[in-house]
């Protein structure tokens, strides 16, 4: 069996760890940062440092994009010589961007002769290799099958659209739209608990972990009735919750602490109601987010 090659551009919190990944399960690993220092701890290991990105890139078939944002990685392949590096490799770019710019840089990619995966790591850098990471995937999809096995050591795999290089991208922001959403909210929680002087620790454990582990399975349910525009209220109507979130306002106010993480619901739920859906539930208010509501 051939030895297993692979090359990284970024050397951050999440390339290093990427890059590290790779050199436990024995590949020969070309890296490459802006700021060499950070590749010593990896060429402690067996990596090899290259101080020029196209020479990276051709030490490898696969090549992995791991950089702060997508102004970054067109810089990077700005540099001269780097486009016409690209030939024949497979380049995987697990950069944050936006669809848009993923689909731009599959087309500058595609067009120098390279098959382009675009990704979206769904994991913080201490949980890249475990059960816990899951990294999401679109484009080439031949190309894809050819590596899965190699990136799946940094994740379990799962491969989303052969037809738009940037529906990774946009499944990746949408899941860390459900992330922030209900982090917002349990932050939200802890500083009116906190204005108590009460105890955080047994409130999270005992109350507020049980409480959003019982609600946040409800979110099946709710992709269903978007899918089929059935709002059902399951015994917990708009109008019943316009009632009980104005309530939750007026508390955060009393207890000195800011409402405004709330207030974006609040203000959906108004619109659904003031617009006849008072009896829908909570699905309902995916049809008030649309930017033409909002100008
Ligand atoms: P870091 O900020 O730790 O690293 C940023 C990387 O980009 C470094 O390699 C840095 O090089 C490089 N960089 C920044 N600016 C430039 C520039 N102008 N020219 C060349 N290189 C540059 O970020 P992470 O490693 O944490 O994140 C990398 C990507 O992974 C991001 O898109 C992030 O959204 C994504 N990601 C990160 C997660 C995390 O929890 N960390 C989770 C999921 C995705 P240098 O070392 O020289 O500064």
């Amino acid at each position: 069996m051939p030895p297993k090659n692979v090359s990284l551009l970024g050397l951050g919190a999440m390339g290093s760890v990427l890059a590290s990944t790779f050199i436990s399960h024995s590949y020969q690993t070309t890296v490459w940062n802006r700021t060499p220092s950070k590749a010593e701890p990896l060429v402690k290991r067996g990596a090899i440092f290259t101080p020029q990105v196209a020479e990276c890139i051709a030490a490898a078939d696969v090549v992995i994009i791991c950089l702060l944002n997508n102004d970054v990685v067109i810089e990077t392949l700005s540099a001269a010589g780097v486009l016409n590096s690209l030939a024949g490799k497979t380049i995987v770019n697990l950069t944050n961007t936006t669809p848009s710019q993923a689909r731009e840089t599959s087309k500058l990619i595609t067009s120098h002769g390279a098959e382009y995966i675009d990704g979206g790591i769904m994991a913080i850098p201490v949980l890249i290799g475990t059960p816990n990471s899951f990294i999401l995937y679109s484009g080439a999809e031949a190309a894809f099958n050819r590596v899965e096995a190699d990136l799946a050591h940094l994740g379990k795999p799962r491969f989303v659209s052969a037809e738009d290089p940037g529906r990774a991208s946009l499944y990746d922001i949408a899941l860390l739209s459900g992330m922030y959403g209900a982090f917002s909210g349990a932050l939200h929680a802890l500083a009116l608990v906190h204005s108590t002087g009460s105890s955080l620790t047994e409130f999270t454990d005992e109350l507020l972990l049980p409480w959003m582990s019982a609600m946040v399975p409800q979110v099946s349910r709710l992709g269903g009735q978007v899918q089929s525009g059935e709002y059902l209220n399951d015994g917990s109507p708009l109008a019943m919750q316009e009632a009980g979130i104005a309530n939750m306002v007026a508390t955060s106010r009393e207890a000195g602490v800011w409402e405004g993480m709330l207030a974006p619901t609040m203000k959906l739920i108004s619109m659904r109601v003031a617009g006849g859906g008072g009896n829908e539930g909570l699905a309902g208010l995916v049809n008030e987010m649309g930017l033409d509501k909002h100008s």
